[in-house]
């Protein structure tokens, strides 16, 4: 059956463009265009993801998500403002599940999303645990990343890179967004720490293994897919 999305966003004109490519893609959808409308409906159930935008009137989108998380555990992506990066903190401690910076590419949205149903099938299944690409394995609980039988030995911000990009298998992710997950909104260093750091894990998993893992998509960022042929 297909996973129906409730869109809380009060600009309608975004509501609907995301409306329509959720229907294209073979989504079910539903509109709210204030807090409080979307928190009602959120509750109400049988919904397998929200998408919540942070700026609503009447409730705004993370006192949505705080009353949301008091009741119900649905997958929720928030939809923040460029510059609000207290908004993306406190919206992930406050436990959505990821989000999105607005002016966003449909697609990148649509990636999250299969991202974010994935991992609550895979919740559900109770199959989770491991991340794999191929021969590459790497256990979040246990902090071990495997190639094969033979164990890889990475630091603290190389083996949240890997998970990062193995959490988003086959989407490529931006710079900036690795740089927010890994480093923090607050990282001052050197922009190019990614590249740097990509690099390492390269020379670690690609070269040591001679298999092609981590990809560069030019003018985008990385993205891990499988050892295509
Ligand atoms: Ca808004």
């Amino acid at each position: 059956m297909a996973a129906k999305i409730l869109i809380v966003e009060d600009e309608a004109k975004i509501a609907r463009f995301v409306e329509l490519e959720l229907l294209h893609e073979g989504y079910a959808a539903d509109k709210a265009a204030d807090g409080r409308t979307g928190l009602d409906m959120a509750l109400r159930g049988g919904y397998d993801l929200i998408l919540l935008d942070v700026m609503l009137p009447g409730l705004n989108g993370l006192e949505v998500l705080r009353r949301l998380r008091s009741e119900s555990a649905v997958p929720v992506i928030l939809l923040t403002a460029r510059d609000a990066v207290m908004d993306k903190v406190s919206g992930l401690d406050m436990g959505a599940n990821d989000y999105i910076t607005k002016p966003f590419a449909i697609e990148e949205l649509l990636a999250r999303i299969r991202v974010v149903l994935r991992g609550a099938n895979r919740a559900e299944t109770g199959t989770g645990g491991a991340l794999r690409c191929g021969e590459l394995s790497l256990d979040p609980a246990r902090h071990t990343v495997t190639y094969g039988d033979t164990p890889v030995n990475l630091t603290y911000k190389e083996f949240l890179l890997l998970q990062t990009l193995l959490e988003n298998r086959d989407i490529v992710l931006g710079r900036d967004t690795l740089l927010e997950r890994v480093w923090g909104f607050d990282y001052l260093g050197e922009t190019n720490v990614v590249d740097v750091y990509i690099r390492y894990l390269r020379q670690k998993l690609d070269d040591a293994f001679g298999v092609k893992l981590i990809h560069t998509v030019r003018g985008v960022g990385y993205v891990i897919k499988g050892d295509a042929p």
